[in-house]
C-alpha cells in the first residue's frame, strides 16, 4: 500500500476510533509499513504517539495483535481506554485467575479480540494461541527492555526471539523511546528482525523549556517554583526513596498536595499514587525513577530533577513526561557535584562500569554547558539542530565571558598549598575563609596562605568557577582518590601567568526568575 492510497483509508479509522483529525510525526508511514506486513522498529520520544502505530493496524487486520508490555500495573487502564473507544481488547497476565485466562484464550481463538496486552513472562500460557491463524501482528512495547545495555533491562524480554521462529510471516513492530545505537541493534538482533524498517522520529520536544540551576537550597527554590504555578501538575525526581519522602514532608508542611512514589511501596499504594495523579487529586509526585513509565497524563506542566539523573536517556525520558499535550512545559534540573560523585560511586563496580561512567560524563557535560542545552541533548540522540533553540536557560540568558585568570589562579594556588588532598567543597571553604569543622580540624585557617582571599564571592559562584576550570582541563577530580581536586599538566600555564582563562559569569537566580515570568 502506498502512502497516498492509504491516507484515504486510514484517516476515517483514526477519526472514528481515536478522535484525531490527522497523523503526527511518522505515524502514517509506520502504520502503512505494518499493514504491508513489514517488521518495524519505531523510535519515538515519550508522548510522541507510539500506541496508535500498532493499535490502528490492529483494527484493520484479521485476527489479534498481541502487545507485549512490561507494564502490568497499567494494562487494565490501557485496555479500558481502548474498550471505551469501541475497540475489543483484553489483557493477559499473572494478576488474573486461571478462569479469567481461559476466557481470554477462548475469546482470542474465536476472533473476538483486536488487541491483547500480554506480559512477556505470561507468554508461555498462550502457546495455543500463538499461531498465525489467530495472530495478525506482534507489538513489542518498551522494546529497550530487551537490552542489558539499556536502563530498564527485563530478563523476560530476552526470550522473545522465539516469536519470529514460531510466527515467521507475522509482522513485528518494536517500539521504544530509547534511541542509542547499541540498544537499537540489540532489539533487532534479539527479535530476529534484521530487515526491520527503522523509523527514527525527531526527539525534539520544543514545548519543553530546559533549565539547569546550582543545587543550592533546593527545597527553598522548589517552594518558590511551585508558589508561582499553584495549580500545575508536576513530578519531582529524586535519587533515593528516603529523599522522596523527606521532600514530600517538607512540601506538605506548606500545604502542598504532594505524594511520594518509589519501588518500596506495595502494589496497591503505587497504583493509588498513579491514579490520584492522573485524576488531578495529587498535584505533585516526588518519585524515584520507578515512576512514570507508561503513564499517560497529558497535562504534566513541569518536571524537576532534585538530583542529577545518571544518564541522558533517563533524563530525557523523565522530562518527556511533561507537556504531552503539546502546550508549554518546563524541565528544571538541579546540578550538584555531590550527586555526580554519588552516581559515580554507584557506577563503579557495576557490570558495565565504563559505559555507565561515560554516560554520566555526558550528563555532566549537559548540565555544565555554556551553549544551547537542547543542541547538546539532541546531539546525544544523533540529531543536530542548525540553530540554537531559544527555549533553554542558556539561550535566554547567554553567558557573558570575562577574563577569569585571577580567579583561576586563586583556585589553583589553593589546590597547590593544600597539597591536592581536598575535594571541591573544602577548597571553596578555604577560599571563602569558612570556620567549619573541615577547615578547623586541619588548621587550614592558620596554615594556608590563600585562606579567606575569596570572601567576596559566593559559594555557588566559586563552584561555578571551579567547574569551568575542570571543564577547561586546568584541574581535575581524582575520582579514585576520594574525589580530591588536583592539578593537571595545564595548570602551570595558568599559575605562572602565561595563559588567559576565559570564564562565563554565573547566572543569578533572580535573573532566571525574569526568564520564567516571560512565559
Ligand atoms: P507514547 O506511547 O509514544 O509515549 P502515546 O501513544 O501514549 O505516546 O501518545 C501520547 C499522547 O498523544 C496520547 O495522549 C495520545 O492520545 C496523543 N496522540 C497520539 N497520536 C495523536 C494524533 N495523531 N493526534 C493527536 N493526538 C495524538
Ligand atoms: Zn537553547
Amino acid at each position: 500500500m502506498s502512502l497516498t492510497d492509504s491516507t484515504s483509508k486510514l484517516l476515517p479509522v483514526l477519526k472514528k476510533y481515536f478522535g484525531y483529525d490527522s497523523f503526527r510525526n511518522q505515524q502514517e508511514a509506520i502504520i502503512t509499513s505494518v499493514l504491508d506486513k513489514q517488521d518495524n522498529l519505531v523510535i519515538m520520544p515519550t508522548g510522541g504517539g507510539k500506541s496508535i502505530c500498532f493499535q490502528l493496524p490492529a483494527l484493520l487486520f484479521d485476527g489479534v495483535t498481541i502487545v507485549l508490555s512490561p507494564l502490568i500495573a497499567l494494562m487494565k487502564d490501557q485496555v479500558d481506554g481502548l474498550k471505551a473507544n469501541g475497540i475489543p481488547a483484553a489483557y493477559f497476565n499473572s494478576s488474573q485467575s486461571g478462569e479469567e485466562q481461559e476466557h481470554i484464550i477462548d475469546q482470542t481463538v474465536k476472533g473476538l479480540l483486536k488487541l491483547l496486552y500480554v506480559a512477556p513472562e505470561s507468554l508461555a500460557g498462550l502457546t495455543n494461541v500463538l499461531k498465525e491463524q489467530y495472530v495478525s501482528c506482534i507489538a513489542v512495547d518498551e522494546a529497550h527492555c530487551i537490552s542489558s545495555w539499556g536502563h530498564d533491562f527485563r530478563p523476560s524480554y530476552q526470550q522473545l526471539g522465539f516469536i519470529k521462529k514460531t510466527l515467521p510471516n507475522t509482522p513485528i513492530i518494536a517500539l521504544t523511546a530509547t534511541a542509542d545505537k547499541a540498544t537499537r541493534q540489540d532489539i533487532v538482533n534479539q527479535l530476529q528482525i534484521p530487515n526491520a524498517q527503522q523509523f527514527l522520529t525527531s526527539f525534539d520536544r520544543k514545548n519543553i523549556s530546559l533549565e539547569v540551576r546550582p543545587a543550592h537550597d533546593r527545597v527553598g527554590q522548589i517552594l518558590k517554583f511551585i508558589a508561582r504555578r499553584p495549580n500545575e501538575s508536576g513530578i519531582i525526581y529524586c535519587l533515593s526513596r528516603k529523599s522522596t519522602e523527606n521532600l514530600v514532608d517538607k512540601l506538605r508542611l506548606k500545604g502542598i498536595k504532594a505524594t511520594a512514589y518509589h519501588a518500596g511501596l506495595d502494589f496497591e499504594s503505587r497504583t493509588k499514587v498513579q491514579e490520584d495523579f492522573i485524576f488531578d487529586k495529587t498535584q505533585i509526585v516526588c518519585a524515584t525513577v520507578a515512576f512514570g513509565m507508561g503513564i499517560d497524563k497529558s497535562n504534566v506542566r513541569w518536571v524537576i530533577h532534585y538530583n542529577m539523573p545518571k544518564n541522558i536517556e533517563g533524563y530525557y525520558q523523565e522530562i518527556g513526561r511533561a507537556g504531552r499535550d503539546g502546550l508549554k512545559a518546563r524541565a528544571l534540573l538541579f546540578h550538584s557535584y555531590g550527586d555526580v560523585m554519588q552516581l559515580r560511586k554507584f557506577a563503579e563496580g557495576s557490570a558495565n562500569e565504563e559505559v555507565q561512567i561515560a554516560k554520566l560524563d555526558r550528563m555532566k557535560q549537559f548540565s555544565e554547558a555554556p551553549t544551547c542545552r537542547r543542541k547538546i541533548l539532541l546531539s546525544y540522540f544523533g540529531e543536530f539542530l542548525k540553530k540554537d533553540c531559544g527555549n533553554c536557560d542558556v539561550c535566554k540568558n547567554p553567558p557573558q565571558f570575562f577574563d577569569g585568570t585571577v580567579i583561576a589562579q586563586k583556585i589553583l594556588s589553593t589546590i597547590v598549598r593544600i597539597k591536592e588532598v581536598e575535594p571541591i567543597g573544602v577548597i571553596i571553604d578555604v577560599l571563602r575563609g569558612a570556620h567549619n569543622a573541615g577547615v578547623l580540624e586541619k588548621n587550614y585557617h592558620q596554615t594556608i596562605k590563600t585562606f579567606g582571599i575569596g570572601k567576596d564571592i559566593s559559594w555557588n559562584d566559586w563552584q561555578h568557577y571551579v567547574i569551568q576550570l575542570i571543564n577547561q582541563g586546568y584541574c581535575e577530580i581524582a575520582f579514585h582518590k576520594n574525589n580530591v581536586l588536583r592539578l593537571t599538566a595545564f595548570s602551570k600555564e595558568v599559575l605562572f601567568g602565561n595563559t588567559k582563562v576565559l570564564m562565563s559569569k554565573p547566572l543569578k537566580n533572580e535573573e532566571k526568575i525574569v526568564v520564567e515570568k516571560e512565559h
